[in-house]
């Protein structure tokens, strides 16, 4: 790890855990922070988890396991470059989708659907649940009690609601104020990650085509860059390239755009940082621009294809159907859940939050054989 700016996250500065631990001979608070959640159950079964393709549609896709993994790399890199603490970005990169369902996106909004009634379901807000209260693994405490600034770059967004409910971490929506620069960056290492991976698996999958691509600036520029120096690449090797490059394209503007506001700011500590208005690492307005349109033609052409949204209807069909059973019936579910849900069975919105937490702790493949376990 390179030197500390004045403005990064200061381990001696930390908001510090909400119980309190003994300090390790030989490792940071981050990176034990790191270290927690990569042996945690919830990251484990990250790789049996959707990204846009359902698990078992081919071995070479994306899971949420090697998502992460490349959302982390990103952070990494840009961290270092801009002098931020790199344990953390890490930390929060890892940390990021813990709590997301099974089936990407159409399980998050089935399973929202299904709490409609019983406060909802949020997956940026259930990974701070499973740090803070589902993963039991401490002898001491519930969850991986975890540094505030890793739980504050967990929580990406949040409502005023659930904010005035979550405490110190949520104050800052409240208060209209930022999080530390670690935990804007992994949010924007996030998107990078993903706009680019999802280009090369939609390709992969036949979902967009070459031309569909060359619509938007971001891959035409790219592509005719590597067409003037390798006119004869084949298609998979030409599209790595082009890939590579973009995302060397959109880092390098985020790293020269990030270090001009934060020249213009003239912070010198976290706090000058948390009291903005606005995020201080983003991309200039022509790069913000290309990536957003990017992320409109993923969404046009792959999110939105008739291929993914059946698959995505089956998986919304099987979430109902999860959620009813265990609902109905609790002891369906194993000892553990089944013991906090009759605790809760005169309190139908806690006993739902129970039935929401196992459901979302699923894979794909386990929520498929417990489906099938059911019909
Ligand atoms: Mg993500």
């Amino acid at each position: 790890m390179g030197t500390l700016k004045s403005y990064a996250a200061h381990e001696d500065q930390s908001r510090g855990r909400r119980f309190d631990e003994s300090k390790s001979p030989y490792r940071g608070e981050f990176q034990r922070d790191r270290d927690r959640i990569v042996h945690s159950t919830a990251f484990r079964r990250l790789i049996y988890k959707t990204q846009v393709f359902v698990n078992h549609e081919g071995d070479l896709y994306r899971t949420r396991l090697t998502h992460s993994l490349e959302v982390a790399q990103v952070g990494r890199t840009v961290a270092c470059a801009l002098g931020l603490n790199e344990m953390l970005t890490e930390a929060i990169c890892l940390a990021h989708d813990l709590g997301h369902t099974p089936f990407g996106h159409a399980g998050q909004d089935a399973l929202n659907a299904c709490m409609k009634n019983f406060g909802g379901f949020e997956h940026n807000l259930q990974s701070l649940r499973v740090v803070d209260e589902l993963e039991a693994k401490y002898a001491n405490f519930y969850g991986l009690n975890l540094t505030f600034e890793t739980r504050e770059g967990i929580l990406k967004h949040c409502s005023r609601k659930n904010a005035r409910e979550l405490g110190e971490v949520g104050q800052r929506f409240l208060e209209n104020k930022q999080p530390g620069l670690e935990a804007q960056l992994a949010n924007i290492a996030d998107t990078i990650a993903y706009n680019n991976h999802d280009v090369d698996d939609g390709f992969r999958a036949g979902l967009l085509s070459f031309d569909q691509l060359c619509e938007e600036h971001l891959f035409y520029e790219q592509y005719q860059i590597v067409q003037a120096e390798h006119p004869d690449l084949e298609d998979r090797r030409l599209i790595y390239e082009i890939i590579r490059r973009m995302i060397n394209y959109v880092v390098s503007d985020l790293i020269d755009q990030t270090t001009l506001r934060l020249n213009e700011l003239r912070a010198s500590s976290i706090n000058d940082i948390r009291a903005q208005r606005v995020p201080i690492v983003g991309f200039s307005n022509e790069v913000h621009e290309k990536h957003m349109n990017l992320k409109l033609l993923l969404n046009k052409h792959l999110y939105h294809h008739q291929k993914v949204l059946s698959m995505m209807d089956e998986a919304k069909g099987m979430i109902e159907v999860l959620f009813d059973r265990y609902m109905s019936n609790p002891e369906k579910m194993p000892s553990e859940f089944a013991a906090r849900a009759r605790i809760h069975d005169k309190h139908q919105r806690r006993k739902a939050r129970v039935v929401a937490d196992y459901i979302a702790g699923m894979t794909d493949r386990f929520a498929i054989a417990e489906h099938e376990r059911f019909s």
